[in-house]
């Protein structure tokens, strides 16, 4: 600790120093990118470039890759767009991890640190001192084209193992980049897009998943989204960007442009951004012209200077380190293995027994060729690619194998007729579908949640062919298994892998690993099903997030809409008890902490994880609120028999909701369901807290406030009660039966005292009593912090 703090204050005083040494012209230019990977060299002072690169699945880093403005101009573009292999020839091998989508069922915050640091490792290896990710956008619907890259749609899991990855990456010395900050949840028009989101969902799911993580892992930058939000691009959003991230979440680090977002340099600046990307001449013109004139104040310019220089003292000149790629090829497998997620198992038909498989028929082009990583600029060129069939073949001998469909995913009655012709022969069907790479990028959301036609006309074919059949699925998010999953045995969501994908589904299929991966987004039946299907991807330039708050499981959950798997659903080979739920107490207050006990034992035979989930109901509220939320996780290791306590804390915030109206987080008193389960759909244990809040929340009653706002709170009633029988609009004696009749009076109090009096009394009149009122009730209330704005 000790050590820490005093490395932080050698920085501060190192950066101090090299800022009052700086001319205004290099201040300027330090505030934008040189070329497209780096940041500015300042030799005279012995400022050292930060190289950046592409994540979060790997550092895509260019072979050619050197301290040049040209170098990369051209291929860096030409990332985005090209998939195959002629591009990804130009990049340095690395170990290609699973993708955030498919770390995101491993629920494992231990693995993503691991993961991490691997990741930080290789990039040190490259000398790169800045990973530009994890990002970490809530998954909000199923077909959001990059949502591969993403985690999950929930925040508290976005945010727990978004923490971890950047731990992991920071802990090499190597900085992370969260991003895509906030509210780029699809990519049509991302550029452009206005996300249009009420303050509450905005709080309680897009920002909170950033919050937790900034305030946990201390990224070194957070990148600006293309997107707007409610009117305001990020990259001029001084309210999300200084506000909110610099002052209410104390981030200290460097806020960059995501790739060419700027428009206004300037007006960005003032709004918060210190670093534009790439390098912008043409604005570094406009910035040094704006800070000659004033129009940048000094403070401001020597803040985002302050930052990038902080950046530059960590991690600018890194020296390159040795790394082991065959330890990280290892913890690839075994991080892929960890994220499958077994989805149907009927009659146990999974696993296969490895010293008698039988004869196994192999189907779809994806045995040979899989689809591992996404496409665009998370794309990294793997050092050693499994293929599941040399997987496959490398435990069971006799294998046969039909293609199903070609390269494009198009198919034919040849193709159908030799599937169903070695399903026919085998004792097990092993058949390959998903998603082909063209239709899950960045820069496009999905048209389709279904598999393509041809993954379906062979699943169609082979059904029935064989009495064992199992479907492997490779795809970056959820995809439609109904109807055709009612003909097959078991589904494994192999998900996009990564270069180690081959050999984990085999870990898998044959029992060497016991599937532990759970979903973190829900697959719905259909896509009409789904939050946001009436909306997403937006249109006229605008995306409505009408549902809310109520984004994935929080919103199937309230509507009562069946889905195909929940939130948090995923199967193992072995099973496991729940019980002996204990709560610290039954009665807290919000300054307490509440601690969650319960038991786990795995009652199966084989060695497994279980993925527990703790979740919070509130029994009622003044809002509409999700039937319940995830407020904690936890991976637990059991062997057969084996028991254990998983230990959970719930903190003041995780009782609260944002309320727009006080502009706060708050906490109402009341009963609260502390539910444990194995998903979201099957909760195992219950109990009750009851909550007595501190907060005292005052909401000035108005002449549009309502006789039902009154009656529900004594202390306001009694006041306005006294105001009115001195004035003559009540009778003397204010009745229970008067209050029950005036509870019905859905006439705002103005316009019914209007009524009532034949309109003799003013507005003018009405609203000294109302101050009045307000008065004695703040009085009564003592008032602390909690006023209505
Ligand atoms: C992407 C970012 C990426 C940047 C640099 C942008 O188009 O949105 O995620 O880090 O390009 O490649």
């Amino acid at each position: 600790m000790i050590s820490i703090f005093f490395s932080r204050c050698c920085v501060m005083l190192r950066v101090d120093e090299i800022l009052r040494e700086l001319s205004i012209e290099e201040k300027i230019s330090l505030c934008s990118g040189y070329g497209p990977w780096s940041t500015k060299r300042i030799e005279r002072l012995g400022v050292q470039p930060v190289f950046m690169s592409d994540g979060p699945h790997g550092p895509r880093w260019m072979k050619t890759s050197s301290y040049t403005q040209r170098s990369e101009w051209d291929m860096s573009s030409l990332a985005l767009f090209t998939t195959k292999s002629g591009y990804t020839d130009l990049l340095h091998p690395v170990t290609n991890f699973p993708s955030l989508a498919t770390l995101g069922s491993s629920w494992n915050r231990k693995l993503m640190r691991e993961v991490g640091k691997a990741i930080g490792e290789e990039c040190r290896h490259l000398g790169i001192g800045l990973l530009l990710a994890p990002g970490v956008n809530i998954v909000r619907h199923p077909l959001c084209g990059r949502a591969y890259e993403y985690l999950s749609e929930d925040p508290v899991v976005a945010g727990e193992l978004g923490a971890a990855y950047i731990e992991g990456v920071q802990s090499t010395g190597v900085g992370a980049t969260l991003k895509h900050y906030v509210c780029n949840n699809a990519e049509f028009e991302r550029l452009t897009m206005d996300s249009i989101v009420e303050e509450r969902a905005l709080r309680e799911i897009y920002l909170a998943t950033f919050e937790r993580i900034v305030k946990k892992a201390r990224p070194a930058v957070v990148m600006e989204s293309y997107n707007k939000v409610n009117g305001t691009s990020l990259a001029k959003n001084r309210r999300l960007l200084t506000e909110i991230l610099k002052h209410e979440w104390g981030f200290e680090g460097v806020v960059i442009s995501d790739w060419w977002a700027i428009n206004d340099r300037v007006e960005s600046f003032l709004a918060g951004l210190d670093l534009e990307m790439p390098q912008n001449p043409i604005n570094d013109e406009l910035m040094l012209k704006a800070a000659v004139d004033g129009s940048i104040p000094v403070e401001r310019l020597d803040d985002a200077c302050r930052r990038i220089l902080t950046l530059a003292v960590n991690k600018g000149g890194l020296v390159s380190v040795e790394t082991d790629y065959d330890e990280h090829h290892k913890l690839a497998r075994r991080a892929a293995a960890e994220s499958i997620v077994l989805l149907k198992n009927t009659g146990g038909v999974l696993p296969l027994d490895p010293d008698n498989p039988g004869r196994l028929a192999v189907i779809g082009s994806f045995a040979k060729a899989p689809r591992y990583q996404g496409v665009g600029c998370s794309i990294v060129n793997p050092r050693k690619l499994l293929s599941p069939l040399d997987e496959i073949t490398r435990v069971a001998r006799d294998v046969i194998y039909a293609q199903g469909y070609d390269e494009s995913s198009e198919t034919d009655e040849a193709l159908l007729s030799e599937a169903r012709e070695a399903a026919h022969g085998a004792d097990t069907v092993i058949l390959f579908a998903g998603l082909p790479e063209e239709v899950e990028t960045e820069t496009h959301d999905r048209e389709d949640y279904g598999l393509p036609k041809s993954h379906i006309k062979l699943i169609d074919a082979v059904t029935g062919a064989c009495e064992r059949i199992v479907v492997v699925l490779q795809n970056g998010s959820a995809v439609a298994v109904q109807p055709w999953i009612a003909g097959v045995d078991a589904v494994i969501e192999a998900w996009l892998g990564g270069e180690a994908g081959g050999g984990a589904l085999s870990d898998v299929l044959f029992g060497r690993v016991n599937p532990s991966g759970k979903l973190a987004i829900t697959f719905p039946d259909k896509i009409e099903d789904a939050p946001g299907y009436l909306n997403f991807p937006g249109e006229n330039g605008k995306h409505i997030y009408q549902e809310g708050v109520f984004v994935g499981y929080r919103y199937y959950e309230k509507k009562e809409i069946q889905t195909s798997f929940p939130f948090g659903y995923g199967l193992s080979y072995t099973d496991f008890r729940y019980s002996n739920l204990a709560l610290s107490s039954e009665k807290i207050t919000d300054e307490d902490t509440l601690v969650v006990r319960f038991t786990i034992e795995n009652t199966g035979d084989s060695e497994g994880r279980e993925i527990a989930q703790l979740y919070i109901a509130p029994r009622c509220s003044k809002l509409k609120r999700p039937s319940k939320e995830l407020k904690g996780f936890e991976k637990v290791s059991l062997r057969p028999g084996e028991r254990k306590t998983v230990c959970m804390e719930l903190l003041r915030r995780d009782f609260a909701y944002y309320d727009e109206a006080f502009e706060d987080w708050v906490i109402e008193s009341g009963l609260y369901t502390i539910a444990v389960g194995a998903s979201s759909a099957d909760i195992r244990l219950e109990a009750e807290v009851e909550m007595r809040s501190s907060q005292t929340l005052f909401t000035p009653l108005t002449g549009e406030s309502y006789c039902y706002n009154l009656v529900s709170d004594p202390v306001a009633l009694d006041a306005f009660s006294r105001v009115m029988v001195r004035n003559g609009i009540w009778p003397e004696e204010v009745t229970t039966e008067f209050i029950e009749a005036i509870r019905h009076n859905f006439i705002p109090l103005f316009k019914s005292v209007t009524r009532q009096t034949g309109g003799t009394v003013s507005r003018e009149e009405f609203d000294g009593w109302i101050n009045e009122v307000n008065n004695e009730i703040f009085e009564a209330l003592k008032r602390k912090s909690h006023t209505c704005k």
